[in-house]
């Protein structure tokens, strides 16, 4: 598990991903979710693998995933998107 402050968020679930699956408990997001993003790694990127390799900081890619499934703390009310 990551730890909370490696975790972007949290925030409300964006529209965008609304009923799609959660890949920390395979549930579909729904309205009134807080949601996070965890970075997993490079992704396919050969820039960022490289510098990923070498230590150095580099732009990762991020998985959406429920606050709660991300680091065990459960959220009771989303705080406001910022404008
Ligand atoms: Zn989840």
């Amino acid at each position: 598990m990551p730890d909370v402050e490696s975790v972007d968020g949290p925030i409300p679930v964006p529209d965008d991903v609304l009923g799609h699956t959660c890949p920390g408990c395979q549930r579909p997001f729904e309205r009134g979710d807080v949601v996070g993003t965890v970075l997993i790694g490079p992704g396919d990127d050969p820039v960022a693998r490289r510098a990923a390799r070498s230590h150095h900081a580099y732009d990762g890619v991020g998985v959406l995933v429920h606050w709660i499934c991300a680091t065990g703390q459960d959220v009771i009310t989303a705080p406001e998107a910022e404008a």
